[in-house]
């Protein structure tokens, strides 16, 4: 199975159905076709060869979706780039993933130029153009995707390191589109509302990709306004809602109590959902959301059951197909239930491997006995046998070990958060001569005036241990995070790290 497969299907049977409804178009299966089949074939006529790679350096809007599928259909790999990328962000990734051409448009296509790329640019006015009425020669075929085939190329977030490119199958994509349409039940008559970013494997693959594989209809916003998503989900009478938990924090500040709609499905994922605001958005919109957990490299792989029971600060299970260990990071034996460790990853949704980069592929993967290739999440998650569901504990690279005993940052933020007139927490790992590292905390409030840190520790005592309780608390509005709401602790560090170098 591939994705063009997936949705040639729903263009045969929902040939009249509204597939995409962006900047202010609503785009029919049939259109959808049409459109990106000009596209694809004006791919063509620029000499562009199946197998090239096309980054798509867009916001949210038609020029995206008519270059995705498009490209896809003459066989290009496409490398979505974030478009809050910038100069050497912007270069490595086209020069790792050696692009042929960068499909952007206005502000961003001048960045293009600023990194010595303007020859490859290809203009969103180009695109608009081909949509519209590019003619297809006769005889034009559409590209015949195997399933190894690579569909696209996205670089991870790069919270750690340089971004690497996870090269996703043709195969490993429909098959996540399968796992999640079957987990979250999802319908061919569901409307899905998001303002996620097009470039990242949530909006583009979860949320777009598995509504075009269903025969759905999916509502794609430029940018997440609360207020406004209230509106659009009213207007599109959705029936899911898919974002990251900044967003639901921004509905609890912004929107009247009770007065969201009655959504059949909420859900939540990319970065840790905290048991505040799962309980918060429950109280206020009478509205529970459901927690799911993935990554780039993977697609998605735990999900809350559907209609629960919830539990907040659970993940919930595998989807169907996939199968996880966790192991410990240093042994690389299981561990029982119950305990911490790794979480390991196998399953048709896994990727293939980063692009032109062995030795990270080779690192990304543990081979069991069997000669299965389990993915190595990175992440630090324990199952909960009680309650039949994976916690995640925080990432291995984020764990601080104090004086022998390991600390994880997502515990004390939970207690911190947890705390009367706290907005967020975010904990990181500070070098401490005498004890290896230890907890150092930047917390916002809702009144820094009468912030007392003191009072602030004290209570956290009488809930952890001596060994978890931040040394440093210092306040910062707002903590930083990255495109996809995970909190930005690479440049809190950088922050500490350039502080310490000034004495
Ligand atoms: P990305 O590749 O940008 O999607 O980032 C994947 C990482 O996001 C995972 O490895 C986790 O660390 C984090 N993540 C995703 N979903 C969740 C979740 N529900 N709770 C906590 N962390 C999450």
């Amino acid at each position: 199975m591939t994705i063009l497969d997936l949705l040639a299907a729903s263009v045969r049977d929902r040939a009249d159905h509204t597939a995409i409804v962006i900047d202010g178009l609503r785009i029919t299966y049939a259109q959808l076709e049409e459109r990106t089949r000009r596209v694809a074939a004006f791919f063509a006529s620029r000499g562009f060869q199946p197998g090239d790679r096309l980054a798509i350096f867009l916001e949210n809007e038609v020029a995206f979706i008519d270059a995705y599928f498009g490209a896809m259909r003459h066989g290009l790999v496409i490398v979505p780039t974030n478009p809050l990328y910038r100069d050497r962000d912007a270069r490595i990734v086209w020069e790792d993933a050696d692009v042929r051409g960068i499909v952007s448009g206005g502000e961003l296509a001048r960045e293009v130029g600023r990194v010595g790329m303007s020859d490859r640019l290809i203009d969103t006015s180009e695109i608009a153009e081909a949509a519209e009425s590019f003619p297809v020669p006769d005889g034009w075929t559409e590209f015949d995707a195997r399933p190894e085939t690579i569909a696209f190329i996205l670089f991870t977030s790069g919270t750690t390191g340089r971004a690497k490119g996870a090269m996703q199958s043709h195969n490993a994509l429909a098959a996540s589109c399968g796992q999640i349409r079957t987990a979250w039940h999802w319908r061919d008559d569901d409307v899905l509302c998001i303002a996620l970013p097009l470039f990242h494997v949530h909006g583009l693959h979860v949320a777009m990709q598995t509504t075009l594989a269903v025969g759905a209809t999916v509502v794609i916003e430029r940018r997440f306004d609360a207020e406004k998503m209230r509106e659009v989900l009213l207007r599109e009478r959705a029936t899911m809602f898919f974002g990251v938990p900044t967003m639901y924090v921004r509905f609890l500040e912004r929107v009247a109590a009770g007065s969201l709609p009655a959504l059949r499905l909420w859900v939540s994922g990319s970065a840790a959902l905290s048991a505040e605001t799962w309980n918060a958005f429950k109280e206020k919109f009478g509205q529970e959301i459901l927690e799911r957990y993935g990554a780039t490299e993977t697609g998605m792989c735990l999900t809350n059951r559907f209609r629960g029971p919830y539990h907040a600060g659970a993940v919930g299970i595998p989807f169907p197909g996939i199968r996880t260990r966790v192991i410990d990071p240093g042994s690389m034996q299981d561990v029982s239930d119950g305990e911490v460790g790794e979480l390991l990853i196998n399953g048709p949704n896994v990727f293939s491997g980063y692009y032109k980069n062995e030795a990270a592929t080779k690192d990304a993967f543990v081979v069991d006995e069997q000669g299965a290739r389990w993915f190595r999440s990175g992440d630090l998650v324990r199952f909960d046998p009680p309650i039949r569901s994976f916690v995640i504990v925080g990432r291995l690279k984020e764990l601080i070990i104090t004086g022998g005993f390991n600390v994880y940052p997502r515990e004390i933020e939970e207690e911190v958060e947890a705390l009367p007139g706290v907005k967020e927490c975010a904990v990181i790992g500070l070098p401490d001569p005498a004890r290896g590292e230890v907890p150092y905390a930047f917390v916002a409030v809702e009144d820094p005036a009468s912030f007392d840190a003191e009072a602030m520790l004290a209570k956290l005592r009488e809930r952890i241990a001596s060994f978890k309780i931040p040394k440093t608390v210092e306040l910062l509005d707002p903590i930083p995070r990255n495109a996809m709401g995970k909190l930005d602790k690479p440049s809190l560090r950088a922050m500490l790290a350039e502080r310490a170098s000034q004495g």
